[in-house]
């Protein structure tokens, strides 16, 4: 693959700096822009002493400026976790809004391919089972969640609007729960939350009777769709996720015996418009992209274990900052 210069936006987040890792192993160069809204600069502070890597503090909703050719644009800055997303509605909004706005901006200036950072969200509580991309979704614009789906649906129309009418190369792909090293364990997201209770000793809280159901990829596997898609030619959008379905609280129970803890579960009252089901259909992935998860779910979340054990660490807190 040709030496391509990659910007990525919210590239000091969880998914963002995995990406800029697996671009710079690859021999590209990297532009990272962020604002440590909720993502950290330890999240790509190893990457740092690399001559092909750059990152610069940016707040997407103010300006963007990047000297010099780019080829490709990957616009993955937005709170994304349900605690950022309610903590932030308005950031959330604008960053979706604007923030894409400007990412465009940046993608049509250079003549760059651009892909947009989309989510499973734009379902919203599904009533297709599994979601194809071809679904139109279930969203409830002023439920509390609506800010982040929302975002993501004009930040996808956006999108799509640039493309047909100013000819940009754009790509959009639909991210389904992706878990593993660098989530916050204070995110909310359930993983993370069940990996730190479990550690901690603390009883895991599951939502409702935990038979809701979530299917989790692997960060490794997402990473690999997401460039898929991007070094593709394909507009999308095109779901990126682990079809392997499994209830809430089969994930909290596997946590507990991943950890070897002996938490107990106890069940708490479920979010308002928190989806039932989610599985994505992948047959789009599969015949556009040969892509198909690879790692199993519990190898996948046995290393995760092992890094949020290090990461957890009194010993080691610079792991978190
Ligand atoms: P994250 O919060 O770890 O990363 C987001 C990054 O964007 C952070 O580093 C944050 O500081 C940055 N950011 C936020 N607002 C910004 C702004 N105005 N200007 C510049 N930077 C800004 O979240 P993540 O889980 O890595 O998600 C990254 C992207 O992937 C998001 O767009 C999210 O919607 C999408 N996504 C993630 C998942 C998942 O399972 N993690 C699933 C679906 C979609």
């Amino acid at each position: 693959m040709d030496e391509k210069h990659v910007v990525v936006t919210g590239g000091a987040g969880f998914l963002g700096s995995h990406l800029c890792e697996r671009l710079l192993q690859q021999g590209h160069q990297v532009t990272c822009l962020d604002n440590f809204l909720t993502g950290s600069p330890g999240n790509v502070a190893h990457l740092l002493d690399d001559p092909a890597f750059t990152c610069t503090r940016t707040d997407l909703t103010e300006f963007v400026h990047v000297p010099g050719p780019v080829d490709l644009v990957l616009h993955f800055a937005s709170p994304a976790s349900p605690i950022d997303y309610l903590r932030l509605p308005i950031q959330t909004l604008k960053v979706g809004a604007i923030g894409t706005w400007h990412a465009l901006g940046l993608a049509k200036e250079k003549g760059a391919r651009i892909l947009l950072a989309s989510t499973s969200e734009v379902y919203g509580d599904p009533q297709v089972h599994p979601q194809p991309e071809s679904y139109w979704g279930h969203v409830n614009p002023i439920g509390p969640r609506g800010v982040y789906d929302e975002a993501k649906r004009y930040a996808e129309a956006l999108t799509t609007a640039y493309r047909t009418s100013e000819g940009l190369d754009t790509a959009i792909v639909r991210i389904f729960n992706t878990y593993g090293p660098r989530m916050r364990p204070s995110d909310g997201r359930a993983i993370p939350t069940f990996i730190r209770q479990a550690l901690a000793g603390e009883p895991l809280t599951v939502a409702g009777d935990g038979s809701q159901t979530r299917s989790v990829c692997h960060v490794d596997d997402t990473v690999s769709g997401i460039l898929g898609l991007a070094f593709s030619t394909h507009p999308g959008p095109v779901n990126i996720g682990n079809p392997d379905e499994r209830s809430v609280l089969r994930i909290a129970e596997d946590v507990v015996a991943a950890t070897g803890s002996r938490s107990a579960i106890e069940f708490i009252d479920r979010p308002v418009d928190d989806p039932a089901v989610r599985r994505p259909d992948t047959t789009l992935a599969e015949q556009l992209l040969g892509w198909k998860p690879q790692v199993d779910w519990e190898e996948g979340l046995r290393s995760t274990v092992a890094w949020f054990r290090e990461a957890l660490d009194p010993e080691r807190p610079a792991a978190l900052q």
